[in-house]
């Protein structure tokens, strides 16, 4: 029996290498992931650029906590809200302790505690972001949850309106679902809950961990909608590999979150910072940006074109979900045939590849995907 808890159902593949958008197992076969370690490798497997940054900083500063100034969160902070409304940064270690960053806050300094969130979201593990997850299987077995989180069908704006009273705090959502099955919010929706958060002084939070830094073709996802969120929750591909969570907010929330508020060890460590401002200097340019939109279309176009008008194609960038009559048993098959992939609840599996896959990754991943589909789904 293995000395490890069983909390998570692995896959039979040990992976011992990985350069760019493939993985070798401990046989020496090489796959393309397309998981990119759950949209985390954004660069890629032993991208250069951050190995290199790594090695320095390794060197030079590890740690030294948050008792001391840190001119390399200051560096990564000014990079991260460059361009945008928001101000501040703070930073922690993983995208569930940024979502309870931002829960903490917006209690705080709304002095109210309902925060609407809405069905099939997927916030974190812990138990305020496990609490703002619209998910009961998420729930189940752990007692009484976090009080004053209400859920809504996602893009159901009747619902969003009925919800919304004098003691709501925030509204907090994705712009993609990621985990709950690929879905993309609406234009009406975004309006809406930006409509009535400017209106009633409602805090916005918008989690970008899954959707942010470069994922969906923008820096930030929400820029492609009408939303313009009070705070943004980071995680996931922020330091392309190196552990790291981190909140943006306005500078209204400034004093709200004053020194004794909230706090962690390892969050703003020079590594993760210095991976991260690698990174953000990478990704964060507009010819970076497009060459991901690019991509997108014409990854979604070849699904178009070579799989089964059944088959749903949903998403935005690189962040792609199609639909399937079986997520495990499209895996099963993709992982012997060399493409790893990510179920996203039973009928949708992500596609998920590093921002700097090729297209000639893309055809051969298109044609795997061409190969396996019609084995485990019903063309109708
Ligand atoms: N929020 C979103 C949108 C996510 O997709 C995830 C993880 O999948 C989390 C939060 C939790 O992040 P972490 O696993 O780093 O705690």
């Amino acid at each position: 029996m293995s000395a490890l808890f069983g909390n998570y159902k692995t896959r039979p593949i040990q992976i011992v290498k990985g350069k760019g958008t493939t993985v070798w197992d401990e046989n020496g076969k090489s796959y393309l992931d397309f998981t990119s370690g759950i949209a985390v490798l954004s660069l890629g497997h032993a991208n250069p650029i951050l190995v290199d940054t790594i090695k320095h900083q390794s060197e030079l500063l590890w740690h030294t906590s948050n008792l001391f100034e840190n001119k390399y969160q200051e560096k990564l902070a000014e990079k991260l809200v460059k361009d945008t409304h928001l101000s501040h940064a703070f930073f922690c270690n993983s995208g569930t302790e940024a979502n309870e960053a931002a829960i903490k806050l917006a209690r705080k300094h709304t002095g109210k505690h309902k925060i609407i969130t809405c069905l099939h979201s997927f916030h974190g593990r812990t138990f305020g972001s496990m609490s703002a997850t619209g998910q009961e299987k998420v729930h189940k077995g752990f007692g009484p949850i976090v009080e004053k989180f209400e859920y809504i069908p996602f893009n159901d704006v009747d619902s969003l309106l009925a919800k919304v009273d004098d003691e709501t705090a925030a509204i907090m959502l994705e712009v993609v679902q990621g985990e709950g099955g690929v879905h993309v919010i609406t234009p009406e929706f975004a309006q809406a809950i930006q409509k009535i958060c400017d209106e009633k002084g409602i805090l916005c939070i918008v989690d970008e961990v899954q959707t942010g830094i470069g994922r969906t073709g923008t820096a930030y996802a929400y820029e492609q909608t009408a939303l313009k969120p009070d705070i943004v929750t980071l995680a996931k591909g922020l330091a392309g590999g190196f552990p790291i969570g981190a909140m943006l907010g306005t500078a209204e929330l400034y004093e709200s979150f004053g020194p004794g508020t909230h706090g962690t060890t390892f969050g703003g460590n020079p590594l993760a910072m210095a991976v991260a401002t690698a990174v953000i200097e990478e990704i964060f340019t507009k010819a970076f940006l497009k060459t991901v939109t690019d991509k997108s279309q014409y990854f979604k176009e070849k699904l178009q074109a070579a799989l089964p008008a059944s088959v749903e194609i949903r998403g935005m960038g690189l962040l792609l979900g199609i639909t399937c009559d079986s997520s495990s048993k499209l895996v099963e098959i993709t992982d012997k045939n060399g493409l790893l992939l990510v179920p996203a609840g039973e009928d949708v599996v992500r596609l998920l590849p590093p921002l700097t896959v090729s297209y000639d990754e893309i055809d051969q991943a298109v044609e795997i995907l061409q190969a396996a589909i019609p084995v485990t789904t019903t063309v109708k």
